[in-house]
């Protein structure tokens, strides 16, 4: 089986640094085992996610040479697909209706109870819930070493489409890592906790179960995530020196300093010089300051300015 790798972005601004360490450590694991590199679209969320971000989002990438093989695939084109998954579950006694709310389930930890506490809404509308067995569901990180949770007792029966006709992110990315073949998933440790709900839905909907690494999460110095949208630790503006600090955070200390006039030589080296074991082992690594580059900080991927440097 070919080794077949993804980084796959929530279109909601454009990327940043934290952003850059899961698409760089995606795409290195990849290439250092011969294996494809893939994007998806992760655009679910249509009233968060803007279109023009996800091409902005795949700008970035090109420019400092992270280019996926192949159309990427668009979650938002994917309902059928969803919903076979879903009718699979419900043929099989897994997947049931549910009108309570988020309300009705606050006092509880928002842990669904074995029956619903509302019967129906009043404008007829539910979610889909998936009846999740008792016992642990563990794996083996590559990076992050075992990870096992009580799906029953610490998730409950966690919803698979929302009352508003949304589906649900497990579901999606679980139906779209099989239908492209993913075998390996390398992605923020954010997302740990994630993983055995994917696993199980693997299981019940008879797919494989890909490797799992899961890279440190950049945070600030108070400990919270970055996100796109607050638009902290922005990529610096020039593609070498928004790979040298990706590289460095990533553990990969001769690379960040190997010699370089380009990206693309950059990353050749980086290539060469790869070193799974010094990624950091931890779940999270605090942004630095500021970015090595000088202004202009920011990669504004559809300025003439960057635009005419690439
Ligand atoms: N779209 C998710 C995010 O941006 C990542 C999905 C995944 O890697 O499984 O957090």
């Amino acid at each position: 089986m070919v080794y077949t790798g993804r980084f796959a972005p929530s279109p909601t601004g454009d990327l940043h640094l934290g952003s850059l360490l899961a698409a760089l450590g995606s795409w290195l694991e990849a290439r250092a085992a011969g294996g494809r590199w893939l994007l998806r679209i992760d655009d679910l969320d249509t009233q968060r996610a803007a279109p023009a971000s996800a091409d902005r989002q795949q700008t970035q990438l090109a420019r400092i040479g992270l280019v996926p093989d192949g159309r990427p695939l668009r979650q938002s084109t994917r309902g059928a697909a969803y919903a076979a998954a879903l009718a699979q579950l419900e043929a099989a006694g897994l997947a049931y209706r549910c009108a309570c709310s988020r309300s009705d389930l606050a006092a509880r930890n928002g842990l669904h109870p074995e029956r619903c506490i509302r019967p129906a809404r009043e404008d007829g509308a539910f979610a889909w819930r998936l009846r999740v067995p008792k016992g642990l569901l563990g794996f083996d990180d590559h990076l992050q070493g075992r990870f096992a949770l009580d799906l029953q007792r610490e998730v409950g029966d966690f919803v698979l489409r929302r009352a508003d006709g949304m589906w649900a992110y497990q579901l999606a990315v679980v139906v779209d890592d099989a239908a492209s073949g993913i075998t390996a998933v390398v992605r923020g440790a954010d997302l740990l906790e994630s993983t055995p709900r994917q696993i199980l839905l693997q299981r019940l909907l008879g797919l494989p179960t890909p490797t799992y690494l899961h890279l440190p999460v950049l945070v600030d110095a108070a400990g919270c995530k970055l996100s796109k949208s607050q638009g902290a630790a922005a990529i610096p503006a020039h593609p070498v020196e928004a790979l040298r600090s990706a590289l460095a955070l990533l553990g990969q200390r001769r690379a960040a300093v190997a010699p370089a006039s380009d990206a693309a030589s950059l990353l050749r080296s980086a290539l060469a010089l790869y070193d799974r074991s010094a990624l950091p082992r931890k779940r999270t690594l605090v942004a630095p300051q500021s970015a090595p580059s000088p202004a202009p900080r920011t990669l504004d991927p559809l300025s003439t300015a960057t635009r005419s440097a690439s």
